[in-house]
């Protein structure tokens, strides 16, 4: 039977695996374990790599949403507006800070945060807004950025899972005052362990930010405010410093294999991840949307070919949240993406061979009778 994995990390190490051991193995003989020369070198890299000023390494993407809101002053009795379809981290991190997470309906076809929602939202005590890259296409942040700017609120992106994506011919990144990169093992760019990046192009705001991740410190025991230990270990810093050397051919293997699911599935009349005009989707996950996705999912997982959903339950329908007091119904896009999306295995290392597998299995499920045709 075939078999198809929906994230294989393992392939990828042994491709680059000389590169990695050495790199490690140099951390390890070096006697830095904590920041230092390697992390500082990757903070560089990867600012470059995105057209901003400053990139602060740190030891997780919910790490950088953190302090990033904190950075710019969002605490207790503020509003903070985010897209219902997301990861929970990006209103963990608004609650952890205090302030409230306002949700905001997605767009059904980008799944990122509609402005004029955003618009809609906005209160006397809302004083950011946090869209997100969800899926690794970039959020629509021309019109988010005007509703920022019309009502003086500070733009954070959540670009966790959009390393490398673009909006009008520009790196994301730097659209706001900051954004929060996740190097999570599974992200696009990932550490092998846990990792994040804050990116700014504001002086004043990296400062703040290398204050918080590191106790508030310039002077080693001067502790200058109440901070975190969010820093990146040197381990990482030079792994990633490896990955980032390929992540341009990783992201373009990427939106290969997407265009290659996208021009096989649309003669089955599967509803796919779609590509905005003037951005570049990097294909964290490339999807499906089908009200029966259950059912496929099942007859998928019955041929070998693993799924994942992003994300089954919106945030504002989370446990969690249930203080908030949302119902079904409240973000109806949202609320369908979560019933209908499916994300198919697409990771740099997936041979062309698997994706015409995942395609003959979807084949099959469409052309049987119960497929609801
Ligand atoms: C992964 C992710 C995060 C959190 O990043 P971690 O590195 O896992 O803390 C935040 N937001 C989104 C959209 C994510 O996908």
């Amino acid at each position: 039977m075939t078999s198809v994995k929906f994230l294989d990390l393992l392939t990828q190490y042994h491709a680059i695996k000389p590169e990695i051991d050495e790199a490690v193995l140099a951390v390890l003989g070096s006697g830095q374990y904590v920041l230092g020369p390697e992390v500082e070198a990757f903070e560089r890299e990867f600012a470059a790599a995105h057209d901003v000023a400053e990139a602060i390494a740190l030891n997780s993407g919910t790490s950088a949403l953190h302090i990033a809101l904190l950075a710019l002053g969002v605490g207790p009795g503020d509003e903070v507006l985010l897209p219902a379809m997301t990861f929970t981290a990006t209103a963990a991190a608004i609650s952890y800070t205090g302030a409230t997470p306002v949700f905001v309906d997605v767009d059904f076809d980008t799944c990122t945060m509609d402005p004029e929602e955003a618009r809609a939202k906005v209160t006397g005590r809302t004083k950011a807004i946090m869209p997100v890259h969800l899926y690794g296409q970039s959020a629509d942040l021309e019109p988010l950025g005007r509703v920022a700017t019309d009502h003086g609120l500070a733009l954070i992106e959540d670009a966790a899972q959009a390393h490398l994506a673009e909006y009008r011919g520009r790196k994301v990144g730097g659209f706001g005052q900051i954004a929060a990169f996740s190097l999570y093992p599974g992200k696009n760019l990932g550490a092998y362990g846990e990792g994040g990046a804050a990116t700014t192009n504001d002086p004043e705001l990296a400062r703040q930010l290398r204050l918080l991740r590191d106790w508030g410190q310039q002077q080693k025991y001067h502790h200058e405010m109440l901070a975190y230990n969010y820093r990146m270990d040197a381990v990482q810093g030079a792994i990633l410093r490896v990955k980032m050397r390929h992540l341009e051919a990783w992201t373009e293997r990427r939106r290969h294999l997407a265009a290659l699911y996208r021009e096989k599935l649309a003669p089955l009349g599967f509803v796919t991840s779609t590509e905005a005009p003037e951005r570049r989707h990097v294909y964290h996950i490339f999807s499906i949307f089908h009200p029966q996705r259950d059912a496929i999912q099942r007859w998928l997982g019955e041929r070998g070919i693993q799924t994942g959903l992003h994300y089954p339950v919106p945030v504002h329908l989370q446990q969690a949240y249930r203080e908030l007091r949302h119902r079904r119904g409240d973000f109806p896009n949202a609320e369908r993406i979560a019933a209908e999306q499916l994300s198919l295995p697409l990771y740099p290392e997936l041979a062309e061979d698997d994706v015409e597998a995942v395609v003959e299995a979807l084949r099959g499920w469409a052309n049987q009778p119960s497929s609801g045709k």
